[in-house]
Order: C-alpha cells, then sequence, then structure tokens
C-alpha cells in the first residue's frame, strides 16, 4: 500500500510508478482570482503535482463558456508560480501551442475532441518538433485505441520524449449514472499496445457527476492507474463549464486521503496469489473445453437445420436458455447479468458459427 505524493513530472515519467501523480485543477480558467485561490486551497488540501485549467474550452453546444483565451493563460502561470507547481493547458491547434510555451506551460494536453482528428493532432506534433515538452493524450471521444496509440506515436516520433494517455471514458448512447462510460478494457488494450506509456484516469469526465469521483478514482487505482486528473474548483457550482463534476479543493483532499493504493505489482514472495492463479489457469483451461465441446454440438445443430430449413436464429429458444441459465446461476450465487452477458456473447458467435457453415455449403 502507498500514497499520493507530490512529486516532479520528471521523476514520474521514469519507470516505474511508485506514487500516482495527481494533476488538479479547475475544467477553465474563468479569471485570475477563481484559479487563484483555487490553487491555493488544492496546496494546501492535498498532494498535487500538476496544476490544470483550461483556456480555450471546446465546447460540445456553439454559445457555452468557451474559455477566456491567452489572457487566461498568464493568470493559470502566476497561479502556477504561487503554489510553486507546474501547470498543464488544453491545446487544440498549433496557434494554442505558441500561446502556451510563450506564456510558460510546463506540460500540454490534447482534448478528447481533438485526438479524434489526426490533422489536428499531426499540426499540434509538427507544432512541438524539438520543444521536448511532455504532451497528456486524453483518449478520443470514441472507443478507437488505434487513434488514440496513434495520436501518441504522433508526438513520439517528432521527438517529445514524454508523452502519457489519460483514459477519461468513452461516449456511449447506452442508458448510463455517467457521463462517458469507463470503458476500463480499453486503457488495458492501450497498455497492451504501448506498455512503456503511462496512463492517468480523468475520473470527472467520466463522471459527469461529482457524486461518482470518489468510487471512479478507486476504480482507476485499483486497475493500477499511473495518476488522476480531478477537476476542482473553489465554487463548483457557479463554474463556468463543467459544474456537476467538479468538487471543492478540500473534497479532494478528503478523497486522496481515503484512496486505497496498491502500486507493487505480485511478486513470487505472494506463495498463495502464485497457488490460486495456477488452479484458475486449470479452471480456465476446462472452460475452453468446454466451450470446445459446446461448439461441436453447435456443428452438428446446423447441420439439421440446414436440412429441415430451420431457421439458424430462433427466439424462444434463446430466451428460454437464457432464463434457465440465470435462474441457475442466481441460484448458485452469481450475477444473472454477468451471466446473461457472457451467454449473450457465446450465442451470438453461435450464430455467426451457423451462418458462416451454411453459407459454406
Ligand atoms: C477538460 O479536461 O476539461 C476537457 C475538455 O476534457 P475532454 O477533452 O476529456 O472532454
Ligand atoms: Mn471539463
Amino acid at each position: 500500500m502507498t500514497e499520493i505524493k507530490a512529486q516532479t513530472i520528471t521523476d514520474w515519467f521514469q519507470e516505474p510508478t511508485t506514487s500516482p501523480l495527481l494533476i488538479a485543477g479547475p475544467c477553465s480558467v474563468e479569471s485570475p482570482e477563481q484559479v487563484m485561490e483555487t490553487a491555493q486551497q488544492l496546496k494546501a488540501h492535498s498532494p498535487i503535482s500538476l496544476l490544470r485549467g483550461g483556456v480555450w474550452k471546446p465546447r460540445t453546444k456553439p454559445g457555452s463558456f468557451e474559455g477566456v483565451g491567452a489572457e487566461a493563460m498568464q493568470w493559470l502561470i502566476e497561479a502556477g508560480k504561487a503554489i510553486d507547481t507546474p501547470v498543464t493547458v488544453e491545446v487544440a491547434n498549433s496557434e494554442h501551442v505558441e500561446v502556451a510555451l510563450k506564456a510558460g506551460a510546463d506540460v500540454l494536453w490534447i482534448g478528447a475532441r481533438t485526438t479524434v482528428n489526426p490533422f489536428y493532432v499531426q499540426e499540434i506534433a509538427e507544432a512541438l518538433r524539438g520543444v521536448d515538452v511532455p504532451v497528456f493524450v486524453k483518449n478520443p471521444i470514441h472507443a478507437e485505441i488505434g487513434l488514440w496509440a496513434g495520436a501518441i506515436e504522433r508526438f513520439q516520433k517528432v521527438g517529445v520524449s514524454r508523452v502519457a494517455a489519460v483514459h477519461r471514458g468513452f461516449f456511449s448512447t447506452a442508458k448510463s449514472v455517467y457521463r462517458n462510460a469507463p470503458g476500463w478494457q480499453h486503457s488495458f488494450d492501450l497498455r497492451a499496445l504501448m506498455p512503456e506509456v503511462k496512463i492517468v484516469c480523468d475520473p470527472s469526465h467520466i463522471a459527469g457527476d461529482r457524486r461518482l469521483v470518489e468510487e471512479i478514482s478507486q476504480v482507476a487505482m485499483d486497475l493500477g492507474m499511473d495518476g488522476l486528473m480531478i477537476e476542482s474548483h473553489r465554487n463548483p457550482d457557479g463554474a463556468l463549464s463543467d459544474a456537476a463534476q467538479q468538487i471543492t479543493p478540500e473534497r479532494l483532499g478528503n478523497i486522496i486521503r481515503q484512496l486505497k493504493i496498491h502500486v507493487e505489482r505480485p511478486t513470487a514472495t505472494h506463495t498463495d496469489l502464485a497457488e490460486l492463479r495456477e488452479a484458475l489457469d486449470v479452471l480456465d483451461q476446462e472452460m475452453v473445453g468446454v466451450l470446445k465441446k459446446r461448439f461441436e454440438k453447435v456443428k452438428d445443430i446446423a447441420a439439421i437445420k440446414e436440412r429441415e430449413g430451420l431457421s439458424i436464429f430462433q427466439m424462444d429458444r434463446w430466451m428460454k436458455l437464457v432464463q434457465e441459465q440465470t435462474a441457475l446461476a442466481e441460484s448458485k450465487g452469481l450475477s444473472p447479468e454477468f451471466i446473461h452477458e457472457l451467454f449473450a456473447l457465446v450465442h451470438k458467435y453461435s450464430v455467426d458459427f451457423q451462418t458462416s457453415l451454411i453459407k459454406k455449403e
């Protein structure tokens, strides 16, 4: 178990993460007083390593507060100096880069609406050729991991040696308590593609609601994320952007103190863990064996359906299967939702498999 400690960006970028990085600050820089007071409160309550603040705000709806612009960049720099903490700002084009670097921004971040567009990402990367400023790349709005990895690579290719990722959740049309679906598996996919790239979680934009920030932060730590970027404002309800998800610096301090952080990776000394994992491996092999047997039967069923002219998908059969298996799961204390989802996947592949067999014939 460890804790979040204030640290230099340079130290954090050097492997491995022994203490997660905390980035905090308002969604938008609104006035010199707002950012200064927020920064001072943050410093008093939390081990903050980087002060964030949006100066140019990419808004979904025109007419929303679009940021103060270049002038606010100066206010952010001054607030950072006052609390002796480096600052980070979102840049969305080469002009933003120029203004931010000239003002003295220490770190830049790329917003979700920019990562989706390789033209913009490349333009920003070109503006950074020969400038070794750290860059944090938020995931694109939709879950296309290639686009996220591609944006990171564009910065690496122009010589930016310190590039990290920010997981801020994904747009989804499904009804949910989250503003953006967490889609944790996508950050694992990015890790698999780019194991050397650190990933910070942004619980604020996943949540969209300040009541969920703590819980999401804990999940991020449980999953071994390398840090947190959290929106915090001296007066969240009065914020000009993302009011519902911002928290006070005091609340942030409480959240950070409550977090359970397990940075240590399991080692060979955890023999009980190793034994349990071996047992899991055996069970998983059995599961794959059972699925193989199931697909053999599916093959025979496909042949009969073909011969008798029956449709591959039969609604009543599917409904019965789900009902029986979820009831069985429940009686054994397993989550019926989990079993429903699992069988939906098994059934989907079964239908696809039968379709491919029949097509062949
Ligand atoms: C932000 O950090 O304020 C922001 C606009 O985030 P995102 O790009 O993740 O929507
Ligand atoms: Mn925001």
